[in-house]
């Protein structure tokens, strides 16, 4: 089926005192109607940049967007600021990690729910107020008719996140972004807003972005899945794919740095030595080189040397041979896991 978001060769560039930062670097990928990607990397990976830059919410003054974002057969990159501004009210709505920094302190709930509502279908006063309470409603809010009128800060954190995902349901966007939306939550909480919304997007039949650090909750969230270090794509395929077979060292760094299950929460098995790379001056080649342990695999000094691309479909960008990119896992990472 047609993609119902395709980017294609994104680059976010932001001009900083110390030079031009590639925060996304020719980054490529898919999502269809009813489908969640996941998206998942360290922070500073470009996965926050990459959707910000989507939905047109970046900073034209400091930063740079080239490449293709195709919404619905409908070219982003080429759309004015008013448009956007209308695709982000009824197409394609964000989720974001903290409801603070979506919710007005200022405004009651009801309102911040309603009004952008009213400016977007035209719909009256009371339609709105009853769009809103069934939203609410919806997402779990107890009483929302009741709620209506209370201030973000009369909702304790997890009901606050329900009120954002509320609002972002308001107009029935097709593409949903949600970037950590559970991180500040505890486990409990988290597992029901996940819950909710695998509910709603059977409901919706929506798209989905689902950003995050934690391959735990791609697992049972997402139908693909894209693995980013330092502003590309290291490793794209199914999450049944990528979760059993994964190819890629860095996306083995990442499954065994998460905590045994059982274990103590706090223990990670491997966690990937060193940072994430400074994208004012990544590293050559590979830029996973200075932290990879495999890298005397590879002939010659390719991993420095030239920078591995990323094919199409499943594909992992690494000079590893096929061959490798199994037996490597199945003998070294799978048993220590
Ligand atoms: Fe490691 Fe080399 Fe593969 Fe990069 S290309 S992940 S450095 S083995
Ligand atoms: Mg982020």
């Amino acid at each position: 089926p047609e993609a119902f978001l395709s980017v294609r060769d994104l680059r976010v560039r932001f001009s900083t005192e110390d030079g031009i930062v590639n925060a996304v670097d020719g980054l490529s990928f898919d999502v269809e109607r009813g489908k969640t990607l996941g998206i998942v990397g360290e922070s500073g990976s470009g996965k926050s940049v990459t959707n910000l830059a989507v939905l047109g919410l970046h900073n034209p003054q400091s930063s740079k967007v080239e490449g293709d974002i195709i919404l619905d057969g409908q070219n982003l990159t080429a759309t004015s600021e008013k448009q956007m501004e209308k695709i982000r009210g009824n197409k394609a709505a964000m989720i974001f990690q903290d409801a603070l920094t979506a919710l007005s302190p200022y405004y009651t709930v009801g309102r911040q729910l309603s009004e952008p509502f009213r400016k977007h279908t035209g719909a009256s006063r009371k339609e709105a107020k009853a769009r809103a309470v069934e939203m609410l409603t919806k997402v779990g809010i107890p009483q929302a008719n009741m709620r209506f009128d209370d201030y973000p800060h009369q909702f304790s954190g997890g009901m606050r996140q329900r009120v954002m995902i509320a609002m972002a349901l308001m107009c029935d966007p097709e593409l949903l972004i949600a970037d950590e939306p559970t991180t500040a939550l505890d486990v409990t909480v988290q597992a029901q807003i996940l819950d909710l919304l695998k509910d709603l997007q059977q409901e919706f039949g929506s798209a989905i972005i689902f950003i995050t650090h934690d391959l735990g909750v791609i697992a049972n969230m997402a139908d693909d899945l894209l693995v980013m270090y330092a502003g590309r794509a290291v490793e794209r395929g199914s999450v049944r794919e990528v979760l059993r077979a994964p190819e890629h060292p860095y996306t083995w760094g990442l499954l065994s740095s998460m905590p045994r299950l059982g274990g103590d929460i706090n223990e990670a098995l491997l966690p990937i030595p060193g940072s994430p790379p400074s994208l004012l001056n990544p590293p050559s080649g590979c830029a996973f080189h200075p932290r990879c342990a495999f890298t005397d695999k590879v002939s010659g000094s390719l991993c420095s040397g030239e920078r591995p691309s990323l094919g199409d479909g499943r594909a992992s960008a690494c000079h590893l041979t096929p061959e490798q990119k199994q037996t490597i896992f199945i003998d070294h990472i799978k048993p220590r896991l």
